[in-house]
């Protein structure tokens, strides 16, 4: 949709505010810092101590109109999609040398704002960095073809951007999910609209300023801080919006999809997750059980990856369940600044009041809560808080085991046969990631075949590899990002016939 209105005042590159003394931070459209329309500021938080770190702009819908022409301008002024693929590579590669200059300010910034273990933080943003030199790696490997069966002529495809693209963002990992999806979209020559969480902007609008000094036109990237019933819902339904790339609950990626059907608009959703771990009582025991603690409990639990349900087989559930809560209270809950701090706060104060919700509902419904779930007291009484919650006794049946908690909360239950294993990993509308604990090699491929997941882990709990795809079956989403295949979602074939003459 045109806006006709001029910007409202620019400001807001991150200095300080001297009335509220801290940073005011304006929305990125353009290359240049603007105030929202209507003036509105939302305050954004430190979840380890809850006091306010910085004030950033809200965007309105007029904003999200200014900031989608801004794109869609540049898009059509053609200097990045029909820029050559080697010069989008090295754009792309100065944006992750930049990245790696500044990732201690980075990491800082993240950590502040998303209440992440500061060593947790400087590792995400390292990933950030790998993911864009990998899609400047990327860019001149993709082509189209030429494709026989004319005899009078040649077919051949053609490799385009779509246009303007959406990119929506949770808060759990706000620049490495932004770089999921930024880095293949610039890759393939598409103008970018991020919207951030609310809560956590801060690294989005970072990112802005980095790939302008990376060389990146101004208004190829452009990031709009907002809610998601406005910015978010607005950017959807842009006409001028090609594509939104979702990531966030499977709830408000219903909505977004509906949203899209509107206009038919490309979705791909990331979206929630309940991943199975299967223990089998061949496994490695002491790598299993620390792996699995780090899987549910890193990041706060606050991971759509998080292996939320350890399945265990009946003759070593004890053993295991004793092992995995004694590591469990042993994580180092402690200030995010603090180097040796392995667990910090949830989000926010709402997300921890959620997740206390559970806890409760876990034990109503008869579960038994064998260590954790607590408010812990002392220095980190300021902050979101939780010790890392054990539950066994659990069903399929419970609220508790169906649902996506997104806390620092585990429910073991045993299993008596590989069918039964596969069946409990299967019952669950999701199908995002899980694990698999076995040395016979053969019930690891079986088992890798029959369980419905994305992704899935043999004797390991990492899900993530910046060259494969990752995402979700069932209701855990639709398309995958990472790997080549993402350049798939930002791209669309035109077939090409020339007759001969
Ligand atoms: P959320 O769904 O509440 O919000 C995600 C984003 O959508 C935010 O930017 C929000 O402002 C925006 N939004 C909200 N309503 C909108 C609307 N009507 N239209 C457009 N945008 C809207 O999720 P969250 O609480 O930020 O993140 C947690 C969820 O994200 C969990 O369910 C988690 O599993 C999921 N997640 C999935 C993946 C994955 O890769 N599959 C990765 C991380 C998080």
């Amino acid at each position: 949709m045109a806006d006709s209105r001029p910007p409202t005042s620019r400001r807001g590159n991150g200095v300080t505010d001297t009335k509220q003394d801290v940073p005011f931070e304006g929305l990125s459209i353009a290359g240049e810092r603007y105030e929202a329309s209507d003036g509105a500021v939302r305050e954004i938080h430190d979840p380890s101590t809850n006091t306010v770190i910085a004030r950033v702009a809200r965007a309105t819908t007029d904003d999200v109109n200014r900031a989608v022409r801004a794109a869609y301008e540049r898009f059509a002024a053609g200097e990045w999609r029909r820029a050559s693929a080697r010069r989008r590579g090295e754009v792309l590669g100065n944006v992750a040398a930049l990245i790696r200059t500044n990732q201690e300010r980075l990491a800082q910034l993240e950590s502040r704002n998303a209440g992440k273990p500061i060593a947790a933080a400087r590792s995400e943003i390292g990933s950030v960095a790998t993911t864009f030199a990998f899609y400047a790696g990327a860019v001149d490997k993709v082509h189209g073809q030429t494709i026989p069966g004319a005899a009078d002529g040649t077919v051949m495809t053609f490799r385009e951007p779509l246009g303007v693209c959406g990119a929506i963002v949770p808060w759990n990992f706000p620049m490495l999910i932004l770089s999921w999806k930024v880095a293949p979209a610039l890759a393939m020559g598409n103008s970018v609209v991020v919207k951030p969480a609310e809560l956590t902007p801060l690294t989005a609008l970072a990112m802005a300023d980095l790939a302008i000094e990376a060389g990146l036109p101004e208004g190829v990237l452009n990031v709009i801080p907002g809610s998601g019933s406005t910015a978010g819902h607005s950017l959807v339904r842009h006409p001028l919006v090609r594509k939104i790339s979702f990531t966030g609950s499977t709830g408000v990626g219903t909505r977004v999809m509906q949203a899209a059907a509107e206009d038919i608009t490309r979705v791909s959703l990331e979206l929630g997750g309940k991943s199975a771990s299967i223990v089998f009582a061949d496994a490695d025991l002491d790598t299993c059980v620390e792996s699995s603690v780090s899987a549910v409990y890193d990041n706060a639990g606050q991971d759509c990856c998080a292996r939320s349900r350890v399945l265990v087989e009946r003759s070593i559930h004890d053993e295991f369940v004793r092992r995995f809560a004694q590591r469990a209270e042993q994580l180092r809950l402690g200030r995010t600044d603090d180097e040796a701090t392995e667990f910090g706060p949830l989000i926010s104060p709402g997300r921890r009041e959620t997740v206390e919700g559970y806890v409760d509902l876990g034990k109503e419904e008869g579960a038994t809560l064998v260590t954790g779930g607590q408010r812990p007291n002392g220095d980190l009484g300021d902050g979101n808080y939780l010790t890392p919650a054990v539950f066994t006794d659990v069903r399929s049946d419970m609220r508790l085991v169906r649902e996506e908690v997104f806390g620092p909360v585990v429910g073991i239950q045993p299993f008596d046969s590989e069918d039964e294993a596969v069946a409990l990993a299967n019952d669950s509308i999701y199908g995002l990631s899980g694990s698999l604990w076995t040395r016979d090699v053969g019930r690891a491929l079986r088992v890798a075949r029959a369980v419905e997941t994305g992704m899935l882990s043999v004797n390991s709990s990492n899900s993530v590899h910046i060259e494969a795809p990752f995402g979700g079956m069932k209701q855990s989403g639709i398309g995958r990002e990472q790997g080549m295949v993402a350049l798939d979602h930002y791209s669309e074939y035109k077939t090409v016939f020339i007759a001969d003459t």
